[in-house]
């Protein structure tokens, strides 16, 4: 419901606050050292516009979200991700939602990432956990499972997703201007990634 949603973007602000220092560490190694700051600059921003939002469906709080990342994150990340809970928002507008419809509105925001990107599985980049987090959370819908045992297997596979971009090669974003030099170095936004879905296992866990 809108509560539920609300509480997994506090999450994921309270998960950015603290990881903030490795995720702009991790950055420097390939990209620009600011991807930390981007993301708590982002959802500082969103925890502000959220404060006094009384939103009516489950997607407007998203919605939300997503704007407000987009207007308030210089960096890629900023439409990547805005546009990614933006395309999420607009898959659940109702009230509540079921975790069926969540799976679409996850399968939208990878969409969206990937629109907007034009980045694949294995060009070491948030799809890198996006990706197998998806595929993760639904099968294990399709299995059966609820919400809480679905969003933690997603979990775990971003993870899993995060750890593997490391020996891979960057093909998009700032890291790709490294070429070989890439290699051996954890991404950043497969790592924020991570976070976003590690904050979504917690919040729904019974
Ligand atoms: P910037 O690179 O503009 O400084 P950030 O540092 O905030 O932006 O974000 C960098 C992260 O964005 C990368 O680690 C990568 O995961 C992600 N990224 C960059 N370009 C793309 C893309 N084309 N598609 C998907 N993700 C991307
Ligand atoms: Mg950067
Ligand atoms: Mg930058």
């Amino acid at each position: 419901d809108t509560d539920l949603a609300r509480t997994w973007v506090q999450a994921i602000a309270a998960a950015v606050d603290k990881h903030k220092d490795h995720l702009t560490q991790l950055d420097s190694a390939i990209g620009d050292a600011d991807h930390g700051v981007n993301m708590k600059r982002g959802f500082s921003a969103v925890t502000t516009a959220l404060a006094d939002y009384k939103p009516d469906t489950v997607g407007a709080v998203l919605v939300k979200t997503g704007t407000t990342l987009i207007s308030s994150v210089g960096g890629a990340s900023g439409p990547l991700y805005g546009g990614a809970f933006r395309a999420m928002g607009k898959a659940l507008d109702a009230p509540t939602a079921d975790t069926q419809q969540f799976a679409t509105a996850l399968a939208a925001g990878l969409e969206s990432v990937q629109k907007l990107g034009a980045a694949a599985p294995g060009d070491k980049t948030m799809i890198d956990a996006y990706a197998p987090a998806l595929a993760a959370f639904q099968q294990h819908v399709g299995a059966g499972a609820d919400f809480a045992a679905a969003a933690l297997a997603a979990a775990d596979a971003a993870e899993e997703g995060m750890r593997a971009t490391t020996p891979m090669q960057a093909r998009k974003g700032r890291a790709s201007y490294l070429g070989a030099r890439s290699i051996g170095h954890q991404d950043p936004g497969a790592t924020s990634t991570a976070l976003i879905f590690r904050a979504l296992a917690e919040v729904v866990a019974t």
